[in-house]
């Protein structure tokens, strides 16, 4: 019996956020007081009238059968109703949404969908790491889009090659951004919609934050920008907005035939999801959004709390616009060291910058999913155990990349 699997399987890296749970699960089991910041994890629970709908929804026997193919239509409803409420977005649901087994594995499909071996991806650097799978799946090539400080980690068009962005096919961009923290203007946007049109590049913007006001003002959807919706498409989760990441469930709509090309791949994969959990996303996306706004209440508290602390101690971060902090390692240095050294001398998990590409290194991400107490236990340590080092200030924050030719390595992939 030969197992030696199918060589696209091959590049796919292992993921560093499952190697150091296990890590921070021995030092937990030796008795050790970790604070856990390492996953973008929410942990808080489902809103109950969503849990009741489901509870209720899962006793109707036609919720037991399989379910249609690309979903129901009541939900593509509930999704194009919240957009338009939402977003002011308007979206055919028939034909401009598809429902998703969690926006993951949409990142993940869309890559499947339009990337031929060879073809050219442009990939943010910083980024989330499971839009790499999808590309290397595909044995398709990623050109980096660097996000860097001095950009408000925006890309720079203009930078590129125009000979690198016209043979891309596919873009991937992300905000409020994890990692780096940041949201994006409509200006951007608009500049995106040429920018695509200009080189004939398919637009996939992740939105996975976008109903959480932690700027203060609900953050601007891509499908604002005129003309997005035919050069690409957005995806929502229902994850980090009602605390639902392990119900498995998003959405991804905008242009039609890229909603079509999704449909098709999950009908082989999944059929649709489960029923019950597509009625349960209808309460929620239909249902009271006083907890969306509350959630976000408590996210800012906790946000505000951590920046203030690090800033009493000196260290002047930029005020995260997600649920992540992204903060530039005081003195410098490998982000991979800082983070080991971190949890090994003073029990803080935190992600290196360099898991999300390469100009992530010379920062680290803290996840603020957490309780107030325990992100101020964060700080406390965060600031005794980079006592000495030279602290960055605002202005002067490491942005630089530690350059190298082009050569990117994704040094690991999947989960949040
Ligand atoms: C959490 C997260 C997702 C994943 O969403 P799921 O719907 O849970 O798969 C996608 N993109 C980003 C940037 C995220 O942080």
């Amino acid at each position: 019996m030969r197992t030696d699997i199918a060589r696209r399987l091959l590049g796919l890296p292992r993921s560093s956020f499952a190697t150091t749970a296990g890590r921070i699960a021995e030092l937990v089991e030796a008795g050790e007081d970790v604070v856990n910041l390492c996953q973008g994890n929410p942990d808080l629970p489902t809103p109950p009238h969503i849990v009741e709908a489901l509870r209720q929804e899962v006793l109707d026997p036609a919720t037991h059968r399989y379910p249609a193919f690309s979903g129901m239509l009541e939900l593509k409803v509930a999704i194009a109703e919240w957009y338009a409420a939402e977003h002011q977005v308007d979206l055919d649901p028939e034909t401009e949404v598809a429902i998703l087994f969690g926006a993951k594995a949409g990142l993940v499909e869309i890559s499947q969908c339009f990337l031929n071996p060879g073809d050219v991806c442009l990939m943010p650097d910083p980024a989330f790491p499971d839009y790499w799978a999808g590309v290397l799946l595909a044995g398709a090539r990623m050109h980096p889009l660097p996000l860097l400080r001095e950009n408000g980690f925006l890309p720079d068009y203009d930078a590129l090659d125009p000979t690198v962005s016209d043979s891309a096919k596919l873009m991937f961009l992300n905000y409020p951004n994890n990692p780096t923290s940041v949201t994006a203007p409509l200006e951007f946007y608009e500049r995106t919609v040429r920018f695509a049109e200009a080189h004939d590049v398919i637009v996939a913007s992740d939105f996975a934050y976008g109903a959480l006001p932690l700027g203060g003002e609900t953050p601007v959807s891509f499908l604002r920008a005129p003309g997005a919706k035919d050069v690409g498409v957005e995806f929502i989760s229902l994850s980090k907005i009602f605390n639902m990441a392990g119900w498995r469930i998003g959405a991804v709509v905008g242009h039609r035939e890229v909603i079509g090309a999704i449909n098709l791949i999950q009908e082989h994969y999944y059929v649709s999801l489960p029923p019950f959990i597509q009625r349960a996303a209808v309460a929620a996306l239909t249902g009271p959004q006083d907890c969306v706004r509350e959630l976000s209440d408590v996210y800012r508290r906790r946000r505000d709390g951590f920046v203030a602390g690090l800033w009493d101690a000196g260290w002047h971060v930029d005020v995260p616009r997600s649920i992540f902090a992204w903060l530039p390692i005081p003195g410098g240095g490998s982000s991979v060291d800082f983070a080991g050294e971190l949890l090994q001398r003073a029990n803080v998990a935190v992600a290196p910058g360099r898991w999300f590409g390469e100009h992530g290194e010379g920062y680290v991400r803290v996840s603020l999913l957490a309780p107030e107490d325990r992100l101020r236990e964060a700080v406390g340590r965060l600031v005794d155990f980079s006592a000495g080092r030279v602290w960055p200030s605002a202005s002067a924050a490491r942005t630089a990349p530690p350059s190298g030719p082009g050569a990117r390595t994704p040094v690991h992939s999947t989960s949040t």
